[in-house]
């Protein structure tokens, strides 16, 4: 029986370094295929032959001939079959169906209206089954691929612990698959961003890279020799509960002086009101908003920003001092060869950017100064989305970079 199994084990092994060539190189003639990756022509030619039933490989031209009877031409077709990904966050629900190469199809966004535990579950099935029925059929589809921040046990499927969204211990993926019968696949959310960076984005020929978001919060997603490290129980990449200041501002973990309540968007706003709720400081903001304090965005700071506002500047430089802290600490841990750093404060913003260098490359030992690599993402917006479709298409597929 052992022995059967292995046998499966090896073919399924084959046909997805078999299918990833022919994405890589194709057009490319089955003998080639054998050729490059050293497996025999009869494995590759029974391999193609189902990869061709199932419609991810199609013939498409012949190719010249060694001698012998011209070779006819395999390509990789990532439009036959589909993924469905979709993105838990605290204020919307975003789902998309993509082809095998993550452009988007379809996309619906949902508000959750700051739903929370069973709720925003039930709420979640509810958009899936919704988008699922103008399907005549599921056949064409490879799964469902569901990312959310906090602590994820990916192997099992189970959201861990969250405390934004009061998910403690959630079978998720069990409880997709049951309803729908289609596999599905569940990861952290910055665990998905920093390998769709890999995949789709800028990052590709990097092998050790840390991907930082700053919302509300401080995530992170780690990547060392290319493969995402998880930790014991899956929450590696915590950047925002790592102490920065003993004794500091009292964080929802239990802790206090946590990074992430002093690097968010709603630490950024408060300081602004205040401010302006203060007499003496000036500021742009107060031209651009008047009297409505909601009319505040990330946006708003980051044009204030750039347009030169002495406020602004200031704030940005306390949270980058506080951020540069998490930094060296994660440098002088990981030594990764790039930072990427995302969130609505940091997008357009140069200056932020440029700062957090600044103050990193004070404090990094000397020996890695010339190194410090901090760059913004290369996602753009639909960023959430090419997150789940790199987590489907590393697990399903195994492709490769
Ligand atoms: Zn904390």
């Amino acid at each position: 029986m052992r022995r059967t199994g292995d046998l499966k084990l090896m073919q399924e092994l084959n046909r997805s370094i078999i299918l990833d060539t022919i994405r890589k190189h194709g057009p490319i003639s089955r003998s080639d295929i054998a050729k490059l990756i050293n497996i025999s022509p009869t494995t590759v030619t029974s391999a193609v032959n189902e990869l061709i039933n199932e419609g991810v490989v199609r013939e498409d031209g012949i190719g010249i001939s060694n001698g012998g009877r011209k070779p006819v031409l395999l390509r990789f077709d990532p439009n036959t079959r589909y993924v469905i990904g979709v993105s838990i966050s605290n204020s919307y629900i975003k789902i998309s169906e993509m082809n095998l190469e993550g452009s988007i199809i379809r996309k619906e966004i949902h508000s959750t209206n700051y739903q929370q535990g069973e709720e925003i579950i039930s709420l979640t099935l509810q958009i899936i089954e919704q988008f699922l029925q103008s399907k005549e059929n599921l056949e064409g589809c490879e799964g469902v691929s569901i990312i959310t921040p906090g602590i994820v046990d990916a192997g099992k499927g189970i959201v861990s612990y969250n405390t934004k969204l009061k998910l403690y211990d959630v079978p998720l993926k069990e409880m997709v698959e049951q309803q729908f019968g289609l596999p599905t696949y569940l990861d952290n959310d910055t665990n998905a961003f920093v390998l769709a960076e890999n995949y789709f984005g800028s990052f590709g020929q990097y092998k050790d890279l840390v991907y930082i978001t700053i919302g509300d919060g401080v995530g992170s997603g780690i990547m060392v020799n290319g493969k995402i490290i998880r930790g014991y129980k899956g929450s590696s990449g915590e950047l925002g509960h790592t102490t920065i200041v003993k004794g500091g501002l009292k964080c929802e973990c239990g802790n206090e002086g946590c990074l992430e309540n002093y690097v968010n968007w709603p630490a950024i706003y408060s300081k602004i009101v205040t401010a302006l709720m203060s007499r003496g400081k000036e500021t742009i903001i107060k031209d651009q908003v008047g009297e409505d304090l909601n009319r505040i965005t990330p946006a708003v700071f980051v044009r204030a920003l750039n347009e030169g506002d002495s406020l602004c500047f200031q704030i940005m430089d306390e949270i980058v001092s506080h951020l540069s802290s998490g930094i060296i600490n994660t440098i002088h841990l990981l030594n990764p060869e790039v930072i990427i750093l995302s969130g609505e404060i940091v997008q357009e913003n140069d200056l932020f950017v440029n700062l957090l260098k600044n103050y990193v490359s004070k404090q990094v030992i000397p020996i890695l100064r010339e190194e410090v690599n901090i760059q913004p993402t290369s996602l753009g917006a639909d960023f959430e989305m090419l997150g789940a479709a790199a987590v489907i298409l590393q697990e399903k597929y195994q492709f490769t970079i």
